[in-house]
């Protein structure tokens, strides 16, 4: 496949972008390095990038595009938007419009607040429950992503429950010191964590359904657990549901079926973001009420938005949701993940090539190791060259993944039959070339 054009703007760009990409998770930089491939156009299921090459995408953009690409319903609204004008600094009725759909499907969230990135919504959860709980540190699960403000850039040091470490340069000492991270489905490490610093801890932060070390399902009995421990020790819970809300049925993970015993526990707060935006930029938070009051200008913790709420944003994600609300779509997105994930499974044992799967509804994750992944350190332990050289084979027969083996495959609404069979096609051809490297 001639990527050449790629190529060369690939340099063009390393000269005035920095690293020649506007996210790392853009660059090849895990799967090898070298360019990667600059999209032109895409619709429905298909990418077509410069030179003409057509790919069948299951990055959907790291999870919003839901319906697939340039969906004629959502373009519809966002035109009309840009029509009517695209940013006013006003209230409008629209945010109404979105802000009650998305208490309707997530009954936790009393109030809401749109912001402009997934990022936003997290770092003023946290924000927020600092200023409810008058705390100051927070606790998150070793792996689970949460944006790139300061305090979620913070990893795990050593051992079961540990003060933070910065994961990023310009994250100060003193502010990772305010992060406990704890292994994902380790409730005994969360209750040590607990009784070590709980009088500090003003929340607990989790992915409830993470999506950010491949598709990991919490064990049963997992968030149940973790929601009564933070609760007696009077500290928040809040979701990061940015991946999550609208991605496995109409709502959140707080209401999907596939989670046994998760009733009568909700988050006080979640933060949201991807899907909700129907691919323009957004975020929202929202919880209980007399929580969501700390926020300026009923209460004393300041956020603030020149662009949140924009017309185009809310319209997009208004048109999203209610392609979703249609009968019958998360069943056929669930069709099509369950054809592919059991024809890759199939095709990477014919060829010896040991394959773990991670498949909820829509989405699922691929780890190139013989054992089950239900923790960060399991994901790690993964053959990552392996993952690198099967994303490169699958890219030059025409299949978009993201280019990290810790990334989801996300079906949309837009794929089909003939979708699926061409990738297992490739993916044959992909693991049987794998298999005499
Ligand atoms: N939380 C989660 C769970 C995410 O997956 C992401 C992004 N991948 C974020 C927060 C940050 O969202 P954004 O990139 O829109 O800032």
């Amino acid at each position: 496949m001639n990527r050449s054009t790629s190529e060369k703007l690939y340099q063009e760009a390393l000269l005035h972008i920095v690293g020649g990409v506007n996210s790392p998770s853009r660059s090849f930089k895990a799967v090898g390095g070298g360019a990667p491939v600059f999209m032109k156009r895409a619709s429905g299921s298909n990418f077509w990038d410069e030179d003409g090459n057509r790919y069948i995408d299951y990055l959907a953009a790291y999870g919003p595009i839901i319906t697939g690409h340039a969906h004629p319903h959502i373009t519809s609204a966002i035109i009309a938007a840009a029509e009517n004008g695209v940013l006013y600094g006003t209230p409008t009725q629209l945010e109404i419009t979105l802000a009650k759909m998305l208490k309707e499907a997530i009954p936790s969230m009393d109030k809401v607040r749109f912001v402009n990135s997934g990022t936003e919504a997290v770092m003023t959860t946290i924000r927020v429950a600092r200023a409810f709980t008058k705390r100051s540190k927070i606790v998150k699960f070793a792996g689970c992503y949460h944006g790139h403000s300061d305090l979620v850039l913070v990893a795990a040091g050593s051992g079961p429950s540990t003060l933070g470490i910065p994961d990023s340069a310009g994250v100060p000492k003193s502010i990772a010191q305010e992060v406990i991270t704890v292994p994902f489905n380790d409730l005994d490490s969360l209750q040590e964590a607990l009784e070590k610093w709980g009088e500090d801890v003003a929340a607990v932060m989790v992915e409830p359904i993470v999506g950010n070390f491949g598709m990991v399902m919490p064990q049963p009995g997992f968030l149940e657990g973790l929601c009564k421990l933070t609760h007696d020790n009077g500290s928040l819970v809040i979701y990061d549901e940015v991946i999550t809300a609208f991605r496995f049925h109409y709502g959140s993970t707080q209401t999907y079926a596939g989670l046994e015993n998760h009733h009568d526990i909700t988050p006080d707060l979640t933060a949201l973001g991807k899907i909700i935006g129907g691919g323009l930029p957004i975020g929202a938070y929202g919880g209980r009420k007399e929580v969501m009051e700390q926020v300026a200008p009923l209460g004393p913790a300041y956020q603030a938005g020149t662009m949140a709420g924009n017309p185009a944003s809310i319209s997009a994600g208004i048109a999203c949701l209610e392609v979703l609300r249609a009968e019958g779509v998360y069943d056929e997105m669930e069709r099509l993940a369950n054809r592919l994930a059991d024809g890759l499974q199939q095709s990477a044992d014919r060829h010896g090539i040991p394959l773990t799967i991670n498949r909820i509804r829509g989405s699922f994750s691929t780890h190139f190791c013989d054992h089950p992944i239900t923790n960060y350190e399991e994901a790690q332990d993964t053959d990552g060259e392996r993952f690198a050289s099967f994303f490169r084979h699958m890219l030059n027969r025409g299949i978009n993944l993201a280019p990290s083996k810790y990334e989801a495959w996300f079906l949309t609404t837009a794929h089909t039959d003939a979708d699926i069979d061409a990738t297992l096609e490739a993916a044959e051809e992909s693991f049987s070339a794998m298999a005499t490297e």
